[in-house]
């Protein structure tokens, strides 16, 4: 097996700052990948680390377009290539739809859902030139299954499966791949340590958590960001080179169904 799997390869990570995607950028350097992380937010912790492994984070709102244009049109100009995008940047609605407001609705769909199309848009045509790429974007368990408490995060989520199948469709013959992973609940990450901060009784809500994924339940812990990012570096490899179109579920068998007691 090849130590270094992404050598030469560039690779965009979007919330790279935190949670999932800071572990699949440093994962990604770690196997080679020339790395540029873009968030929203810039934390000062991640600079050393992201210094020795040579990942570049740039300040990115992956609403805008302009701002996905400049982190793609810069990680390309390093190298002149784009292999690997991540599509990780995310947040969280718990609201039911009588209460959500359009703005929410908005800040929600275009973070989780609209932002993929607008990477697609500017990563497509320099990794055509390079000869192929993977986009993996980050769904949820909740995009496989609908869940009650937070239906407009469900849909953004569905809607991220229904792009990831759509684009794997139309640009194989490229030999672009496109894949989701569908996750959950991942502990150690911005989104859940402050759902559990918010929460009246954090362990009690943990626990809840833990009991909703059959495996999860069966080892008494969350998924780590660790073991999402495995699966990213799996589709991101060329290993991979078959998969395209495909949801992996990381979520312990959350979205199987309804579990035993
Ligand atoms: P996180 O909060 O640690 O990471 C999300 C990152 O996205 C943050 O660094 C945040 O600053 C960034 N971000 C938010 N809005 C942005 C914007 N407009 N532009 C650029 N960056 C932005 O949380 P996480 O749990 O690591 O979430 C990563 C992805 O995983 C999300 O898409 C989330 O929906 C998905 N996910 C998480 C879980 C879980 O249990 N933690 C479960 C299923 C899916």
């Amino acid at each position: 097996m090849n130590e270094l799997p992404f050598e030469g390869r560039t690779a965009v990570v979007t919330g790279g700052a935190d949670g999932i995607g800071r572990a699949t950028a440093v994962r990604l350097a770690l196997g080679g990948a020339r790395v540029f992380a873009g968030d929203i937010q810039s934390r000062e912790e991640n600079n050393q680390r992201f210094a020795k492994l040579g990942i570049t984070a740039l300040v990115c709102d992956v609403r805008s377009d302009a701002d996905v244009r400049k982190l793609i049109e810069t990680a390309v100009a390093a190298n002149d290539r784009l292999d690997i995008l991540v599509n990780n940047a995310g947040i969280g609605l718990v609201k039911q739809i009588p209460d959500v407001t359009e703005e929410e609705w908005d800040r929600c769909l275009d973070t989780n859902f609209k932002a993929a199309f607008l990477t697609a848009k500017y990563a497509i045509g320099p990794m055509r030139a390079c000869g192929g790429g993977s986009i993996i974007n980050v769904s949820s368990n909740a995009g496989l299954l609908p869940r009650a408490h937070d239906p407009v995060y469900s849909t953004s989520k569905g809607a991220l499966i229904a792009l990831t199948r759509s684009l794997a469709l139309c640009h194989a013959r490229d030999k672009i791949r496109v894949n989701s992973v569908c996750p959950g609940p991942v502990g150690d990450t911005g989104m859940m340590n402050a759902d559990l901060k918010k929460a009246i009784d954090p362990a009690a809500l943990a626990d809840q958590m833990i009991d909703a994924s059959p495996l999860a339940k069966a080892y008494r812990r969350m998924i780590t960001p660790d073991e999402v990012a495995e699966a990213i570096c799996y589709l991101a490899s060329d290993a991979a080179v078959m998969v395209t179109g495909t949801s992996v579920a990381i979520d312990g068998g959350k979205s199987l169904g309804v579990p035993p007691k």
